[in-house]
């Protein structure tokens, strides 16, 4: 437990031949960046979103949602900075013409973590060492600025058409559909509205199966707050992290070149992060535990203050410990409010609203902006659950129920059971997304079930058609238990279902 298990490469064979996930266009030789999620991966990153939506909007009263354009207006991109800054650094070879991302050729070469370089930091070691091309092993000399939006041309192509951007991020519509949403929701700060969808950028080296992808979905929260000493105004409701512990990686740490997070409470968090931005990192770090994410394999990492974005005041991520390494699969910024004030500018629309207790105008300030990768939440819980069981001799993924693309198996003993297995098949199914399986021994039907993560497996014998009843066998424990046909669907839902 808790030690290395396979490689992301390894990790990636598995999931394409179980059925998870497999690069976009397989069969014209894939294209690079992109995937295409199969039966399982599809059911999975379904339960992931579904439990992020009713877990951070639907059972909340202070949040609500908006579904906006992936084709965005160009402006957009121009107010919010993107088209002048959301870029990487690119080298490119002079002898073979091959383009790679400088802070990784620099994380490669020297030794550096790429997630702690900063575009000056890339700029400066590229000119100063003698970084090789991984091609052919010439000297890269320079680098250069690489926009890493993918563009398009809305209309005629022949004539008058716009061009425009596929949205790199899911944060600015809810920017600028800020004042409509507050009104019509009559929504008023402490509040945050989300939005969950796909999201694109033109990596210069997509790598790491799912982790840096082109094509990927995003679920962003912008909680806004009123008070202009960020994240004190009504203050968030802290006590159900009492006595809870995280591993929490500080600034103050990572400036003394200790690398290793410390096990502290949860409320500590405090010390670093107003309380908004502590709840909601807090509020997330638990939604991972809760399902079934190792404690060991999960850290919060404060940024240095020369990582943090122009626009940013601070900015935390809760990182996974994968093969490759600590790695962000969650952001989480204190923004202010220069997205408001610069759509604002460019818009000329007014985005503040009016306080009548104070009789004041107010612009509302991002307290926190939960941001999670879908796809990296996905490889995380892959990643975690994947376990090679020596006993049973073959591999268990332990997702928890609520993450498990399906959750029941059906199987009749033998043959002769069909007639029941399936009636039971159809009385699960209607509840839970279940498969049916007859084929081979029930311990080769088990060993499948444990493969693809199936929680629970039911089993109709001969008895069944006497009393009535079904073994249901638990994937963890493999402990079975009897239950009558009628009490299955309670039975399943008082274990977690
Ligand atoms: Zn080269």
């Amino acid at each position: 437990m808790g030690e290395p298990k396979i490689s992301i490469d390894e990790l990636a064979v598995f999931c394409k031949k179980k059925g998870f996930a497999v690069i976009s266009g397989e069969i014209y030789g894939g294209l690079s960046g992109f995937y295409d999620f199969g039966w399982l991966g599809s059911e999975m990153k379904r339960n992931i979103k579904d439990s992020l939506w009713n877990d951070f909007v639907r059972r909340r009263g202070n949040i609500v949602g908006i579904d906006g354009s992936i084709i965005t207006h160009p402006k957009v991109w121009e107010a919010s900075g993107h088209v002048e800054n959301f870029s990487d650094m690119i080298v490119s070879c002079g002898k073979c013409r091959e383009s790679f991302r400088a802070d990784q050729v620099a994380a490669d070469q020297l030794g550096v973590n790429p997630a702690s370089l900063s575009i000056e930091d890339v700029k400066v070691m590229v000119e100063r060492e003698e970084l090789k091309c991984p091609h052919c092993g010439s000297i890269l000399k320079t680098a250069s600025k690489f926009n890493l939006m993918f563009s398009t041309k809305i209309g005629s192509t022949a004539g008058n058409g716009v061009n425009s951007f596929l949205r790199p991020e899911t944060a600015q519509l809810i920017f600028t559909d800020f004042k409509g949403v507050m009104d019509s929701a009559r929504m008023r700060p402490p509040f945050g509205i989300a939005q969950l969808g796909k999201a694109f950028r033109n990596e210069i080296s997509p790598r790491d199966f799912l982790f840096r992808m082109r094509e990927f979905e995003q679920f962003e929260i912008e909680f806004f707050t009123a008070d202009k000493d960020e994240g004190n105004d009504d203050e968030p409701d802290m006590s159900g992290f009492k006595g809870m512990k995280i591993n929490l990686l500080t600034e103050d740490k990572q400036r003394k070149k200790e690398g290793e997070a410390e096990r502290v409470d949860a409320l500590s968090l405090l010390k670093t992060a107003k309380k908004w931005h502590a709840y909601w990192l807090l509020e997330f770090y638990s939604w991972f535990i809760r399902h079934g994410i190792s404690p060991a394999n999960l850290r919060i990492r404060e940024h240095r203050k020369e990582e943090l974005a122009h626009y940013a005041s601070a900015c935390f991520d809760i990182e996974y410990k994968f093969p490759f390494g600590w790695s962000e699969i969650h952001g989480d910024a204190e923004r202010g409010s220069f997205d408001l004030d610069q759509h604002s500018k460019y818009s000329g629309q007014k985005m503040y609203y009016f306080d009548a207790q104070n009789n004041e105008k107010i612009v509302p300030r991002v307290a926190a902006e939960p941001s999670q990768g879908i796809e990296r939440a996905m490889m995380a819980f892959l990643y975690d659950a994947y376990k090679y069981d020596k006993e049973r001799g073959n591999v268990v993924m332990g997702f928890h129920p609520v993450i498990a693309p399906v959750k029941v198996g059906v199987f009749p003993l033998v043959n002769k059971l069909d007639e029941k297995a399936s009636a039971v098949f159809r009385l699960v199914n209607e509840n839970f997304v279940a498969v049916y399986d007859r084929s081979g021994s029930i311990g080769r039907r088990y060993a499948r079930a444990d493969e693809i993560g199936i929680p629970f497996c039911i089993t109709i014998d001969f008895d069944t058609l006497k009393d009535e009843s079904v073994t249901i066998r638990e994937r963890d424990t493999t402990k079975q238990t009897r239950v009558k046909i009628s009490e299955i669907a309670g039975y399943l839902k008082q274990r977690g279902l």
